[in-house]
């Protein structure tokens, strides 16, 4: 009986998993398809100073719209994007649309904005980002000091001479460099040092438990003292709740990010809070 049961489940198993890899194989060949079929979105999410709760730019997230209208996580396909090579002109796309957009909130009189991009450490191994990056910006007209590029921390570990090279034509551009869910991987801090990063994102999670541990509030405090210490600015990312505001700004935490004050949002949402919403001067960009 056991022994029966014990197949069943193997079978059940089995099933969930060939489902699972049929999706991923779905996913993945559709990929390369979606940016050709002008698939993709970006949807933004604002940045807030938190002591004057000025909105001070916005971190751009990917959205894969499928022609049914079913809207899929990045959650879902940047894994896969990594792993079949359409990361990179997905990247691509994202860094030029990012300036596209930035580039109207400037034109709209939000003239100190920035607008910062996820590139995963696989990108700056293969592509040339330097590139991409000094084009796009000089065809949307935006100076690249308002381009921020968010690096993994697996990047810090991975500093083999390529990569270091794209990194440091990048900041002598001007571009600002941001270490994204900072808090989970295994910094290297001597390098970290030496990268030149303006910024620290301290992973969500460590903020959602700030109130309930203090364990999480000794790290997030330690992080932004590494922050301070380096002369980078802390950013919080999952703020939800408005009970955090304050003791994040007790641990010396510059920014925040979160559904408090706004999920990631359509451009011309972002816009309208703003306080600018799409006027006729600011129709949408004809493609080149
Ligand atoms: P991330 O870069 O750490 O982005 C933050 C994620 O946290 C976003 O999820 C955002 O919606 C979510 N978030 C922000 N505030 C809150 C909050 O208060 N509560 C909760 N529960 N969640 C919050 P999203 O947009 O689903 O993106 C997930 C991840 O996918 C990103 O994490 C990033 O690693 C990746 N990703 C998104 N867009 C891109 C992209 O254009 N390129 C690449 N390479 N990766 C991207
Ligand atoms: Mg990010
Ligand atoms: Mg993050
Ligand atoms: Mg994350």
């Amino acid at each position: 009986r056991a022994k029966k049961t014990g197949k069943n489940r193997y079978c059940y198993f089995n099933q969930s998993l060939n489902d699972k890899a049929l999706k991923n194989i779905e996913i993945g060949a559709g990929l390369h398809e979606a940016i050709k079929n002008d698939e993709f979105v970006l949807y933004y999410q604002p940045q807030i100073d938190l002591n004057s709760g000025d909105i001070i730019g916005a971190e751009a997230l990917i959205r894969w719209v499928k022609r049914d209208g079913q809207i899929i996580s990045p959650a879902d396909f940047i894994p896969i994007a990594e792993k079949n090579g359409s990361i990179v002109p997905m990247t691509h796309w994202v860094i030029q649309q990012a300036c596209i957009d930035c580039a109207r909130w400037h034109r709209a009189g939000h003239s100190d904005l920035f607008v910062s991009v996820n590139v995963p450490s696989t990108v700056l191994a293969e592509g040339n980002l330097a590139e991409i990056i000094r084009t796009e910006c000089s065809a949307a007209g935006i100076e690249p000091c308002y381009l921020e590029v968010e690096l993994t921390e697996s990047v810090i570990l991975e500093n083999g001479d390529h990569i270091q090279q794209q990194l440091q034509d990048i900041r002598d551009m001007g571009v600002s460099l941001a270490i994204d869910d900072f808090g989970t991987g295994y910094s290297n801090l001597s390098y970290l040092s030496r990268l030149n990063v303006q910024k620290l994102k301290v992973d969500q999670y460590f903020v959602m438990n700030l109130l309930k541990s203090n364990q999480d509030r000794t790290i997030v405090h330690a992080i932004a003292h590494i922050a301070d210490s380096f002369g980078m600015k802390t950013v919080a990312e999952g703020v939800e709740e408005d009970l955090l505001i304050e003791p994040l700004r007790e641990l010396r935490c510059n920014i925040g990010q979160g559904y408090l004050w706004s999920k990631p949002i359509p451009v011309l949402s972002f816009m309208g809070l703003l306080g600018q919403g799409a006027s006729s001067q600011d129709m949408p960009e004809v493609p080149a």
